[in-house]
């Protein structure tokens, strides 16, 4: 494995240097010190090598990464903020190392128009402290030509279309019947941005759930699960229906929640058909409800979904192998009074779990223990979601690239606790357990926006992280 590119020092003074840490990208480490300037990383330098910068970081015994972009946050603003907001989302993006946040679109009212983004484009642009987009709903055919010319990286389709709750599938964000689920692959295809879609059968769906409730089954073992009912058919079949519209219309797919070991192999089919699409897991499918006795433990607390174990070596191995391109988070808060009907009736729970501010560190924590290599952690979180969403100017540590980075101590073992949450909320299914990685800085666009245990960076300075359409970003290879 190289390091990264290195390159002579800067010819004037910089305004940041960090200096005395190892740097990794997707391809190796090395020892190196950067130098900082307009937002950007100006010189990757070898130890020592004398840069004149206005403030110097040390960063001796650190390692920095490219900060995390994460394609797939709620961040409740507008419509849910008491859950959450774009300030306090993003605020937790500065504490964990995630420098690009995107946004989906179940917030009321929901961007599935172009007027309708354009308003939460603004909103955006002086609340977020870190990079963000939007991934606007792709529910409305006639909407997605001028949706798609407003600097997003992708589209966003639920097929949930539940009929029990309003709540967080609302109306105008769930499609599931799969002529209008065609007629949007063939529109959003043309615009050449991604569409994002979570697998869901909802017509199987029904049936499994309402033989639970006919069986007088409601609680939050119940809800568990129905959705992993048939060894996860209702995210099998749908898959399965995705990669074929896929495969139909050309568009390119990217496949949320992948947590099953019929996804995955469906995705290896469809990778060695040639298939342009993306997949991507949750860290709760391998941290959290893959095991029945956090479920137990904390009931709807630990649910987005039960992941049955037979699963999880399958969806490692997947990560490893590059089967699963990208970690991105699922961040999903909700109050706890919002929570607590789940212990009796796990359908009038709100579905979801919290993890921006941790994921970061449980996969450091994971590559501490072998489960994946550090470079790969990084391809995951960072390089990948760049490439694969036309981020040209980030996921990598190189000259000319946005000075988006998280400075890490992977010695540093600590505990998750709810106090130290930042967020509306103030709890986390994480709670209690120890990792091992801890991020100590976080820089977006050269400014610290975390450090010291506080989040410094302000509302506003974070700016929409619009793809470069002159580069193709199709999935490509590593
Ligand atoms: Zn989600």
């Amino acid at each position: 494995m190289s390091g990264p590119i290195l390159t002579a020092a800067p010819v004037g003074p910089a305004e940041t240097a960090i200096v005395g840490g190892t740097v990794v990208t997707a391809d190796g480490r090395s020892p190196a010190d950067l130098a900082i300037h307009d937002g950007r990383i100006v010189a990757v330098v070898a130890p020592g090598t004398p840069l004149s910068a206005a403030r110097t970081i040390d960063a001796h015994g650190l390692h920095i990464l490219p900060g995390a972009i994460d394609v797939h946050s709620h961040h409740r603003e507008p419509g849910f903020t008491h859950k959450e907001d774009i300030v306090s989302a993003t605020s937790a993006c500065a504490a964990g190392g995630v420098t690009t946040s995107f946004a989906m679109p179940n917030v009321q009212p929901p961007p599935n128009t172009a007027e309708r983004l354009a308003a939460m484009i603004e909103l955006y642009g002086t609340r977020a402290v870190v990079d963000w987009n939007i991934n606007a709903a792709g529910t409305v055919p006639d909407e997605i030509p001028a949706m798609a010319t407003m600097g997003i990286a992708a589209f966003k389709v639920f097929m949930v279309t539940d009929t029990g709750r309003d709540y967080p599938h609302m109306p105008g964000i769930g499609v599931h019947d799969h002529g209008k689920l065609l007629e949007i692959f063939e529109t959003v295809g043309p615009t050449g941005i991604r569409l994002m879609v979570h697998p869901h059968d909802q017509a199987l769906m029904d049936h499994i759930e309402h033989g639970y409730w006919a069986r007088g089954e409601h609680d939050y073992r119940a809800y568990a699960r129905a959705y992993a009912a048939y060894d996860g058919i209702i995210w099998d079949t749908a898959a399965a229906l995705l990669l074929r519209l896929q495969l139909a219309t050309g568009t390119p797919l990217h496949l949320l929640h992948t947590q099953t070991r019929g996804v995955v192999a469906q995705l290896r089919a469809a990778r060695a058909r040639g298939q342009d699409v993306s997949a991507e897991l949750n860290p709760w499918a391998v941290f959290l409800g893959n095991d029945w006795a956090n479920i137990e433990r904390l009931g709807s607390y630990a649910l987005s979904y039960y992941v049955p174990e037979i699963n999880t070596e399958p969806l490692w191995e997947a990560l490893a192998d590059g089967t699963i391109d990208i970690v991105s988070t699922d961040h999903a808060p909700h109050t706890r009074e919002e929570k607590e009907p789940g212990w009796a009736d796990g359908w009038k729970a709100h579905t979801g779990t919290p993890s921006t501010q941790f994921y970061v560190p449980m996969f450091l924590d994971a590559a501490a223990a072998g489960r994946l290599s550090l470079e790969r952690v990084v391809e995951l979180t960072s390089s990948a979601p760049a490439r694969i969403f036309g981020l040209a100017d980030k996921g990598r540590i190189e000259a000319g690239a946005h000075a988006d980075l998280a400075l890490v101590d992977l010695d540093r073992t600590f505990e998750i606790r709810d106090v130290d949450v930042i967020g509306k909320i103030d709890w986390t299914p994480y709670a209690g357990r120890t990792v091992r990685g801890a991020i100590t800085t976080t820089l977006v666009r050269g400014r610290v926006v975390f450090e010291d245990g506080r989040v410094t960076g302000q509302p506003g300075w974070g700016r929409q992280a619009v793809p470069d359409r002159t580069a193709s970003h199709t999935r490509g290879e590593r």
